[in-house]
């Protein structure tokens, strides 16, 4: 019982993650998918879905993952060259499809890479948002 409940609860947060043109948190995963699940089976859903190179995830000024599908991993999946720009003023953090090149560190490891431009985003920019 419990295993179909997992997968029901899996599919629900994929395809809400699909539907959402966004970074989605832990917490509002929760919020909008239609099934009661604890934040802890999402965070770990989530982390096995990262390990997968499914989703990725980017950590905003605030500390908290915001997560978010991933349609092309060029890179290795951790190494993710694409920009992430979050907005002060509605909080929403988006993957943009702009890049920037990963440099060429000799002698370092990396193991991931985050890239976030905090600012004022287009939509909220348009109503004199700041
Ligand atoms: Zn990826
Ligand atoms: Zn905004
Ligand atoms: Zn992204």
């Amino acid at each position: 019982m419990a295993l179909t409940r997992n997968t029901k609860a899996q599919e629900e947060v994929l395809k809400l993650m699909q539907e959402t043109p966004h970074t989605l948190t832990v917490d509002e995963i929760c919020e909008k998918i239609p099934l009661q699940v604890n934040k802890t089976t999402v965070y770990r859903m989530l982390e096995r879905f990262v390990a997968a190179g499914k989703v990725h995830f980017i950590t905003s000024s605030d500390g908290k993952a915001h997560y978010a599908l991933c349609t092309s991993c060029k890179h290795q999946h951790t190494l993710h060259n694409h920009i992430h720009f979050q907005c002060t003023a509605c909080g929403t953090v988006d993957c943009l499809p702009d890049k920037v090149e990963i440099p060429v560190l000799p002698g370092y490891q990396m193991k991931e890479t985050q890239f976030l431009i905090i600012g004022i985003c287009t939509k909220c920019a348009a109503v004199g948002k700041e």
